[in-house]
């Protein structure tokens, strides 16, 4: 699955980072560099739960 961001919704705040450290990091600007943009594997389940766990919906997964 590929790792889809809405910079434009993300605020930064880096739940997504905390549930997923393996693909997603919030650098020192504040902004989110996505580390690995393909999900797969065991890697998927904990980049899901960064996907839902995001409160402004700037993370999708898709084909
Ligand atoms: S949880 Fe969502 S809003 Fe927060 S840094 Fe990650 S993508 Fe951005």
């Amino acid at each position: 699955m590929k790792i889809v961001l809405d910079r434009g919704r993300c605020t930064g705040l880096g739940i997504c980072e905390s549930l997923a450290p393996d693909h997603f990091e919030i650098d020192d600007n504040g902004d989110l560099v996505l580390l690995d943009e393909v999900a797969e594997g065991d890697a998927l389940a904990e980049v899901e739960a960064a996907v839902a766990g995001c409160p402004t919906e700037a993370l999708r997964l898709e084909h």
